[in-house]
């Protein structure tokens, strides 16, 4: 529910790799139930920062809350466990396993019976896996790919592929979602598509979501609030109508 989604607060983030700012004192928050979108030009810090957000890096100084919880310095499966689910710019399902495996395996963090007892097919372990099945199916079919569960995967069109992704980050039952670039390599019947699935999974199960995104039409339509990156700094911070005509991302984009 809505009411429950925690504000993420982003505050003075730097990231430095050896002799390279990546993020440099970058600071956003994410309101409960609103899309956020991180755009910039390559190289901004767009997937750094996601990355921060996620725990994959740590950064080398400032702070990220959750619901006023510091994430800072917590692994990834913490953070996880806290309500934060994210996708990867590229691809990262398991091609050979079904379409159904894949939303299981998103489960995973749900899991009380445990990989013992599900091997062994204990009576508790065979409920609660029936449970999650139900589950899964709910997702699958509110992600429009209840009729892929069976597949493999690997072999389904690009566009249901990235659904899938989508659908088994949802799986974790997350109360803050990160895409990264959900639209690449996308058709414009594709894109229609995701962000209308976007739209439904913020206004229909009240999940924030942090989105990264080079399409700047995906941006503007599905955004509440974009915070613009530049070489590792917040040049710009507000709706889409205000960043899109601020000079100083303007620059930043014809510079490109
Ligand atoms: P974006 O996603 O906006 O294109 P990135 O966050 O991937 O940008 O990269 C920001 C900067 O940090 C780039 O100059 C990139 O080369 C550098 N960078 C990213 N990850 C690493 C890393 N693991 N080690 C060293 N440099 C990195
Ligand atoms: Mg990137």
């Amino acid at each position: 529910p809505k009411s429950e989604t925690p504000e993420l607060v982003v505050e003075d983030v730097t990231v430095r790799f050896a002799g390279l700012v990546a993020l440099d004192a970058v600071g956003f928050t994410v309101r409960p139930g609103t899309v956020h979108a991180v755009i910039g030009p390559n190289g901004a810090g767009k997937s750094t920062c996601f990355n921060v957000l996620s725990g994959v890096y740590r950064a080398t100084s400032g702070s990220v809350r959750f619901g006023g919880r510091e994430l800072t310095g917590l692994p990834p499966h913490r953070i996880s466990e806290l309500g934060i689910a994210r996708t990867f710019q590229n691809l990262a399902l398991s091609a050979a396993l079904s379409v159904e495996d894949n939303l299981m395996l998103g489960r995973y963090r749900l899991t009380r019976a445990g990989i013992v007892a599900s091997g062994l097919r204990l009576p508790r372990a065979r409920r609660e896996e029936a449970r999650h099945l139900a589950r899964v199916r709910e997702i699958a079919d509110f992600a429009g790919i209840a009729h892929r569960l069976k597949e493999p995967a690997g072999g389904l069109p690009y566009g249901d592929q990235k659904r899938v992704e989508l659908a088994r980050a949802l799986c974790a039952e997350p109360r803050l979602l990160m895409l990264d670039e959900p639209v690449a390599g996308m058709n414009a019947t594709e894109r229609l598509e995701m962000a209308e699935l976007i739209v439904a999974v913020r206004a229909g199960l009240g999940i924030s979501i942090v989105l990264v995104e080079h399409d700047m039409g995906m941006v503007m339509r599905l955004a509440d609030r974009v915070t613009v990156l530049d070489f590792g700094k917040r040049i710009a911070d507000g709706t889409p109508g205000e960043v899109q005509e601020d000079p100083a991302v303007l620059r930043a984009y014809l510079g490109e």
